[in-house]
């Protein structure tokens, strides 16, 4: 593995003048008749030659701006230098999951955002497709684990929080057993983030690779109906993670929104994007779209649902969100995509209720126009009806993408467990851990909905704490039994 660069020795300026290539996607007609991956791949010498625009910042802003710090320009130095291997083990040295974070991470908003070529306007060091591309073709090595410490582990909910706790800890030699309420494990890597966007092959050999290390899954389990955490401290586990993600989809609280047509996100996300054989048995049906498709919401998951219509082959798809496309959570490059592949947006409108036709289906959807008031308190303006201004739309399908939040079914039923506003689990930021002595929390369960880098470092916190718990505990157990 070659050194870092001497920073004074980086020619910046050449570097600076150096030319970019474009994001290789797929053509838009083309992908947009099918669920593969809508990026395609670079050959080695283009990443090579976008890996060498990196200018080496001294102060490296994009590791400041990675929740896991990856030491990005390290990597693409690496890289630069052919070293396809070492780039990724960089990568994977911080990160239990490169490649999907290089696929689904909102890189303009983090490390690609305070790239010094973004400041300057121009396209930045695609960070994202880069670590993708060296995790692709450098997968995990099976590493030497350590003696058994005898200690065990449960983990609840195997979405990338709780699958990174699993890993370390195996890692570190503790026995890991994973249970998940749904039939396979991936969490919303597998049961929402569609295909297209990342290939759910790249879950299952993240599982696969767990297996393999030796880690326990126990799927098709809901903790606190099936078994209870209580039940898990009983059964001898020493610690007990919740990765339970914040799942519970908000309603919307309008007439006609149980009617047949109304979809909620998870479900027709589920429906379209996982194998029938996985799919829980009550979601086993196709989602038929009509032609019109109304999709409700700005995030992540209004912006998967309507690319998922467009695939299921509605005629016309279109996102209707109450602010305008400046407020919008969710990422600008799927957004952008999407307007690629058909989409339509309708700013600055909200629907109001659901209405069926003669056949008792949805068949219009009535709304209002909005406009923009002052600031609410997560700082953006506050979207209020124009007076008088409703009117209807023809529509067959609506599909509901207004958020989630956390599950008082999994948590109110914990005894001793501090929970804030929407059942979300207080923990101590700095290590993971609950009110409750031996159990820990992290990802969107304690975050709300966030991302799955944020749900992987702080699988990687509490991860760190566990094991330190579970030595602490097995050193004053063999000081007693001395
Ligand atoms: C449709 C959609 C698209 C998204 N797209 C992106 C994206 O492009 N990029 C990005 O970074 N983030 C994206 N996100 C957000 C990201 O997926 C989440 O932030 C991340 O998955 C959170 O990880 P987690 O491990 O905390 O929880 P989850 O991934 O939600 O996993 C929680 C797991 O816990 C299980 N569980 C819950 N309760 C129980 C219980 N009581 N007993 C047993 N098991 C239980 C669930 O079945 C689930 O498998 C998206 C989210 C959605 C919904």
């Amino acid at each position: 593995m070659i050194d870092r660069p001497n920073s004074k020795a980086v020619d910046r300026k050449r570097r600076l003048a150096l030319p970019e290539t474009d994001l290789p996607t797929r053509d838009a007609v083309e992908r947009a008749g099918d669920f593969r991956e809508v990026y395609t791949d670079w050959d080695l010498d283009t990443a090579r030659a976008e890996a060498e625009r990196c200018i080496q910042c001294p102060a490296a802003p994009c590791v400041k701006a990675c929740p896991l710090d990856n030491d990005i320009p390290y990597a693409l130095w690496l890289l630069e230098h052919g070293d396809v291997a070492s780039a990724a083990s960089v990568f994977r040295s911080s990160s239990t999951m490169p490649e999907i974070c290089g696929r689904v991470c909102p890189q303009s908003e983090l490390c690609e955002g305070v790239c010094p070529y973004t400041k300057q306007g121009r396209a930045p060091v695609p960070i994202g497709r880069l670590e993708a591309f060296v995790a692709d073709r450098a997968p995990r090595t099976r590493p030497h684990l350590p003696a058994n410490t005898g200690r065990q582990a449960a983990v609840v909910g195997a979405g990338p929080a709780g699958l990174t706790v699993a890993e370390i800890l195996t890692l570190r030699g503790h026995s890991v057993t994973v249970y998940d309420a749904w039939p396979a494990p991936g969490g919303i890597l597998r049961y929402g983030i569609p295909t297209f966007k990342m290939s759910h092959g790249l879950v299952d050999g993240l599982v696969d690779w767990l297996e393999g290390l030796g880690v326990r899954f126990v799927t098709d389990t809901f903790v606190g109906r099936d078994c209870t955490v209580e039940d898990l401290f009983d059964d001898g586990f020493d610690t007990v993670f919740l990765g339970i993600g914040a799942g519970i989809h908000r309603e919307a609280s309008v007439e006609g929104a149980d009617l047949t047509g109304v979809h909620q996100a998870t479900p027709f996300l589920v429906r379209a994007n996982v194998e029938k054989d996985l799919q829980p048995a009550t979601l086993r049906s196709d989602t038929p779209v009509g032609r019109r498709v109304a999709v409700v919401g700005g995030g992540d998951t209004a912006m998967d649902c309507v690319r998922t219509a467009l695939r299921l082959g509605a005629e016309q798809v279109t996102c209707w969100y109450r602010r305008t496309e400046d407020e919008m959570p969710g990422n600008p490059r799927d957004r952008r995509l999407a307007g690629q592949e058909g989409a339509r947006f309708r700013w600055l409108a909200q629907p109001i209720g659901f209405r069926p036709g003669k056949d008792g289906r949805l068949a219009f959807m009535d709304c209002v126009e909005m406009q923009l008031g002052e600031a609410d308190s997560s700082g953006r303006r506050r979207p209020v009806p124009v007076e008088g201004s409703e009117f209807e739309v023809e529509v067959d399908t609506v599909v509901l993408a207004l958020g989630y939040m956390g599950d008082e079914g999994s948590v109110d039923c914990i005894a001793g467990l501090d929970t804030a506003a929407g059942h979300l689990i207080t923990i101590d930021p700095e290590t993971g851990a609950t009110s409750r002595e031996g159990l820990f929390a992290g990802g969107d369960a304690v975050l709300g909905p966030a991302l799955v880098v944020t749900a992987v470092a702080q699988g990687r916190k509490a991860a760190e704490a566990m094991h330190q718990h579970m030595m602490a505990t097995r050193s004053s157990a063999a000081g007693s039994w001395a």
